[in-house]
């Protein structure tokens, strides 16, 4: 992760944000949060996913994540995100490593299709501090989750995750944050999302949000019409300025959608990285150079401001919130 200077981990995800709004290639803050990947293996195999299986499958090491944690607490970082290609519930120690980070002081978060979600690791999870769970679960019938998720079941995965929410409230508490991200093509978001149906699946209140998001190219690498250019203004994309990922044997890659590690860097090359990308000089970057992250609809600032006005009009009660793309 380069040199280490010491931040405080409550201005980093200002200073990285007032670092991308300037394009500021080089200096600045660090990393609002690392991806860190427990393994790259999966129990799943999704539609949506790029992950070719062109790494080598492994299980990140518990003394390698304690030296990344550190790094990650010395350099003013605010959270780990347990997970890039791979199902994180497949690595047997993710309570532990949830756990070192949590008494780190940061944040943590697991991204998970929720198959393996079972009572043993939810108390665990939960137990070891765990912040946040976003649960991927692409459908609300049985027959669309079957063909988004090969070998998904969505009735083992609405059972893990009233289990979980079980678990929750008889730990007496709010954490870790429960959001249900589901992912469908342009066509399917058309139609509403019936929420009696999602109570039925999740229970009442259910999870505390629910997402909805259209596919991302995966940096140009999802061929399919399903994924939709959100915008006409050139804007650098946000995961070379917000995060950082980190696989399973300790390597960084250039971004989140660099699943299958085709751009290994360094922390020179991702000051490098960050100037084309925001001077839109992306053809040396072959997973940047079709990436439909860049397409804005306004300009960022815009598009903060107005969010942020929704949300002081009240925006946050609405328990399903309507979203396209990665922002
Ligand atoms: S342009 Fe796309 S692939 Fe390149 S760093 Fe940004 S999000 Fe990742």
């Amino acid at each position: 992760m380069g040199r280490a200077p010491l931040r405080s981990r409550a201005t980093g995800p200002a200073r990285w944000r007032f670092d991308w709004y300037l394009q500021r290639a080089s200096g600045g803050a660090p990393p609002a949060y690392i991806n860190l990947e427990p393994t790259n293996r999966c129990n799943l195999s999704c539609k949506w996913c790029v992950s070719s299986g062109a790494r080598e499958g492994g299980l990140l090491d518990l003394a390698i994540a304690d030296g990344i944690i550190q790094q990650a607490v010395e350099s003013g970082v605010g959270e780990v995100r347990f997970f890039l290609a791979g199902e994180p519930l497949l690595h047997p120690r993710i309570g532990e490593l949830v756990a070192r980070a949590s008494s780190r002081g940061l944040r943590s978060v697991i991204h998970t299709n929720a198959m393996l979600l079972t009572a043993d690791r939810s108390r665990a999870l939960i137990e070891a501090g765990l912040g946040e769970i976003s649960l991927s679960i692409n459908g609300i019938d049985e027959a669309t989750v079957r063909e988004a998720q090969k070998g998904a079941d969505l009735a083992n995965m609405a059972e893990h995750v009233r289990g979980f929410l079980a678990a929750r409230r008889a730990a007496g508490r709010n954490t870790p944050r429960v959001i249900l991200q589901i992912i469908q093509s342009p066509l399917e978001m058309a139609t509403p999302l019936p929420l009696h149906r999602l109570h039925m699946l999740f229970g009442s209140p259910g999870p505390d949000r629910v997402l909805r998001l259209a596919p991302h190219g995966w940096g140009g690498q999802l061929d399919s019409s399903d994924v939709v250019i959100r915008g006409t203004r050139y804007h650098a994309c946000q995961p070379l300025w917000q995060g950082m990922s980190v696989g399973w044997d300790g390597r960084v890659f250039l971004c989140c959608a660099d699943l299958n590690g085709t751009q290994p860097v360094g922390d020179l090359t991702r000051r490098r990285a960050r100037r084309l990308v925001a001077t839109n000089q992306r053809a040396d970057l072959p997973l940047c150079a079709s990436c439909d992250a860049v397409w804005w609809k306004s300009h960022p600032l815009v598009h903060d401001i107005r969010r942020g006005f929704w949300r002081l009009m009240g925006a946050p009660a609405r328990r399903v919130r309507l979203r396209t793309g990665k922002r």
